[in-house]
């Protein structure tokens, strides 16, 4: 059985004042059935690991596939660990796009991040024109192919299905296609990985708010979700995470 997950990136957002509304989620949320996880910039990761006293999970957006070095401005894996983390989300479209990640380096990054005890939540998904020429399964499955690495367990690896076209526009696909993509991964992370392929959760990302969450999370192989915007917000979070 595969627990639920709520997964929140809060992207370029947020300062230390933003941490009230982490205090604010637990206080609504004392004992969620779910897990919960929130992903905030690199300055706040130490700061909300300590507001949320291990009430609920923190984790990174990024991490270099190096332990140690000269790479400025960079962030590694043991780094976050060190601050509390317990996650980092890895591949992105934002940075598969404006970093030119691919999926070899999201795959070193997610060997990195578990040498540091982290679990990697692997982001995949298409942009509108490879939906629309029908690609959709091929590239998700190159990317999932791609950013995993041998050996990857259900307990150090969580995987996200996020349609580039959904994220932040306030469109989601159909949850037919939902469903079509998410069946498809874990037939995929079954056929590679066995048992621990099946115990891998999957979360949907794209446009998740209060009110489509309820039947995004009722869709088959659906394990939770990864939220942008609304998981800035307690009272919107919270309302996802009591859909779960
Ligand atoms: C995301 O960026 O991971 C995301 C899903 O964003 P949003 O929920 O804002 O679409």
């Amino acid at each position: 059985m595969r627990r639920k997950l709520a997964a929140g990136n809060w992207k370029m957002n947020g300062t230390k004042a933003s941490l009230a509304e982490v205090a604010a989620l637990i206080a609504a949320h004392p004992s969620p059935k779910s897990e919960v996880l929130l992903c905030p910039p690199a300055t706040l990761v130490a700061a909300m690991a300590t507001a949320a006293a291990g009430k609920i999970a923190v984790g990174g957006q990024d991490c270099h596939m190096k332990a140690s070095g000269a790479h400025t401005g960079d962030i590694a894996a043991e780094m976050l660990a060190d601050c509390g983390a317990s996650h980092v989300i890895l591949g992105h479209s934002e940075r598969r796009a404006d970093h030119g990640e691919s999926s070899d380096m999201v795959c070193a990054k997610a060997a990195a991040a578990r040498a540091a005890g982290l679990v990697a939540v692997i982001c995949v998904g298409e942009t509108e024109a490879q939906r629309d020429a029908g690609e959709t399964l091929a590239l998700v499955g190159a990317q999932l192919a791609g950013s995993v690495p041998d050996g990857a367990t259900a307990a150090n690896t969580v995987i996200a299905y996020e349609p580039v076209w959904a994220i932040g526009t306030g469109r989601t696909p159909t949850l037919e296609q939902i469903a079509e993509v998410h069946d498809f991964l874990r037939a995929e992370l079954v056929a590679r990985f066995g048992t621990e392929g099946e115990g891998m959760r999957l979360l949907y990302g794209g446009s998740v708010k209060p009110s489509n969450a309820t039947e995004i999370f009722a869709t088959s192989n659906v394990d939770g979700a990864l939220v942008g915007g609304a998981s800035l917000k307690a009272a919107d979070f919270g309302a996802i995470l009591s859909a779960l």
